[in-house]
């Protein structure tokens, strides 16, 4: 190690939290400057690095060099713990011991925020766009990058916007107090997580809990308490409320746009970048949490360009920032309830009294879990028994034994993640087998790993517990015995539902509830009640003129990532041509 050239793991002056910097991560006088981290076990070459670096960045950011993984993943850990950033790790790829994609890696679990770029020679570029799936990867540079000017400084600059960019929320001191089996605490920690807003839990009984809510003079009886970076807490806090506070947009800046898209999902954020990068003025509507079911996936296999999967989140992510470099305004807790025409605009109504008027809407609403219908569940649902993967549940599943509901890929996906940290994951499939619901690459999967059991021709009858779940009945349909099992866990994955209620009686639905779109609205030569145009629907636009659908609500839809995002693209090139014909 080298000398005075602020070297992996001496202690930085004057840090604090770095997290909370991260609006102005130049910092001022005084404040702590995020690192950028730069590993080769050349010493030369590493020194060069570091002086490159230092040469442009070197009055914003903290530059920091390492000799070896090992050595930067403990200065990463230093910096963790003292709570500074990092915004971009450039990692070697021929490194002895741990190769540089080994080291991001496990850099990501400390810093996944960071902007990750791999150092290669031509020789390794196949590693390199190996990486691109298994690490995320931002970026590869091939050495030697001479002159940086032009080979390197770009590069940099443009991550350190996208760092800046999306990191600029106060976030990571934002800290949840709750009671283990409360359902609210649970929705608290799936909105946060699922917003990609990094938290702390604390439960009420434990003293660290228990000295939060004194500080914030919280009521332990109306938990969870929600005390954000800055100071505030928040006592049951709504959706809305929790983000505005931790800095998700919830309103409009404009009141009329050309296009206004329905549901974050694939399809939504699809649209939204689509809509963004060909000039509309685009605002995306969300309830919940951008990303919709495909933001629960752990782990989605077969979406094109990623041989190697992508995390829900991960996809997330990328759609979110691709679409707010676009321009898209995208709004959390927003929740449409009404949809209507205002001569020729299109009116939507929020759930919250708001109101925002656009050219066009494309409903990307999606579809939900149904419920399962069995004796004690609604009472436990929160407490035990979750609709969807409740990601965020499972390091408390650690050494226990869960259950998970449903055949198809999703709950396949599902026992997959779980059967990281549970003792025991049983699939109850109501089915003969899994092959006629679950991609084959999964059942093989799931073959593969010993803790998973698959139940077929088995169903929850019932589900007991005071506070939280304790035990089901099963009952195998085969032969009609039943069975009493002990478990906390259950993840049910059945069927899904259009979320269209609100659409009643304004577009054409069909008996299910999907939103039909297109040539289907031509029935016998006749075209659907109301319809005052002189032309047919086009391919995704619903009964309301000028009102498209994409993704999994459209009727005959294909339930699938891909097809999704396809929709949220089609129906953009479709409201240009509405746009344009008007
Ligand atoms: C756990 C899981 C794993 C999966 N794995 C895969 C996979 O590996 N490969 C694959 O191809 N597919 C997979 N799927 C299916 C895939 O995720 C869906 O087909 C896809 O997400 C559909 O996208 P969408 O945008 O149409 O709808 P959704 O993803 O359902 O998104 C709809 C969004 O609209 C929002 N919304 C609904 N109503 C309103 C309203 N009134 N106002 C505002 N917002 C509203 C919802 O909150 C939601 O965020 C998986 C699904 C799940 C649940």
């Amino acid at each position: 190690m080298a000398a005075g050239e602020n070297p992996a793991g001496q202690a930085h002056p004057g840090s604090g939290d770095g997290q909370g910097e991260r609006g102005n991560p130049g910092g001022g006088r005084g404040a702590p400057r995020a690192v950028l981290l730069t590993v080769d076990d050349d010493v030369s070459v590493s020194r060069a690095v570091a002086r490159d670096l230092r040469r442009r960045y070197g009055g914003t950011y903290r530059i920091v060099r390492a000799e070896s993984g090992a050595q930067a993943l403990e200065a990463l850990r230093e910096i963790k713990l003292r709570g500074d950033a990092v915004a971009v790790l450039l990692a070697d790829y021929r490194m002895p011991g741990m190769n540089g994609i080994e080291f991001l890696e496990q850099a990501m679990d400390l810093f996944p925020a960071a902007r990750r770029v791999l150092l290669t020679a031509y020789a390794d570029t196949e590693a390199a766009i190996d990486a691109i799936n298994v690490v995320d990867l931002d970026h590869y540079l091939l050495k030697p990058w001479d002159p940086p000017e032009e080979k390197l400084y770009p590069v940099l600059d443009a991550l350190l916007d996208a760092w800046r960019a999306t990191d600029h929320r106060p976030v990571a001191e934002t800290r949840v107090v709750g009671h283990r089996w409360s359902a609210r605490s649970y929705e608290v920690r799936d909105f946060l997580a699922r917003n990609q807003v990094p938290y702390r839990w604390y439960l009420a009984d434990e003293p660290e809990g228990a000295r939060l809510l004194t500080a914030a003079g919280a009521n332990p009886e109306s938990l969870p308490c929600v005390i954000t970076t800055d100071g505030s807490a928040l006592t049951d806090p709504t959706d809305t409320e929790l983000a505005a506070q931790v800095g998700l947009a919830t309103a409009p800046t404009g009141d009329f746009y050309d296009l206004v898209v329905v549901g974050g999902g694939p399809a939504g954020l699809g649209a939204a970048v689509y809509g963004a990068s060909e000039g509309l003025r685009t605002v995306l509507l969300e309830r919940h949490a951008t990303g919709g079911q495909a933001g629960q996936s752990s782990r989605i296999e077969n979406y094109l360009g990623f041989p190697d999967g992508v995390s829900g989140s991960q996809l997330t992510d990328r759609a979110r920032r691709q679409a707010v470099k676009f321009g898209a305004e995208l709004l959390t807790a927003a929740d449409v309830v009404t949809l209507e025409a205002a001569g020729p605009a299109r009116r939507l109504l929020l759930a919250d009294g708001g109101q925002i008027d656009a050219h066009t809407v494309i409903l990307a609403t999606g579809v939900s879990y149904r419920q399962l219908a069995a004796p004690g569940l609604t009472e436990l649902t929160g407490r035990g028994v979750f609709y969807g993967s409740a990601l965020t549940e499972a390091p408390s599943c650690s050494g226990q034994d869960v259950y998970v509901v449903g055949g198809a890929n999703s709950a396949g996906q599902a026992a997959m993640y779980f059967s990281r940290h549970a003792r025991s994951v049983t699939m109850l499939v109501r089915g003969k087998s899994l092959e006629a619901s679950m991609s084959h690459y999964l059942i093989q999967q799931i073959a593969a790993v010993p803790t998973i059991t698959v139940r077929v021709c088995t169903e929850v009858v019932s589900a007991q517990g005071t506070d939280h779940l304790e035990s089901l009945v099963l009952r195998d349909n085969s032969t009609g015995q039943t069975e009493q099992v002990d478990s906390q866990w259950l993840f049910v994955f059945i069927g899904a539902a259009p979320r269209t209620d609100w659409l009643d009686g304004v577009v054409v639905r069909d008996e299910h509830g999907f939103v039909v779109a297109g040539p289907d609205l031509v029935v016998d030569g006749q075209r659907p009640s109301g319809w005052d145009l002189d032309r047919d629907p086009y391919h995704l636009e619903s009964s309301v003129p000028g009102v498209f659908v994409a993704g999994d609500a459209r009727a005959e839809s294909v339930k699938r990532v891909a097809s999704a995002v396809g929709e949220g693209a089609m129906a953009v090139a479709l409201v240009h041509r509405y746009l344009a014909k008007r």
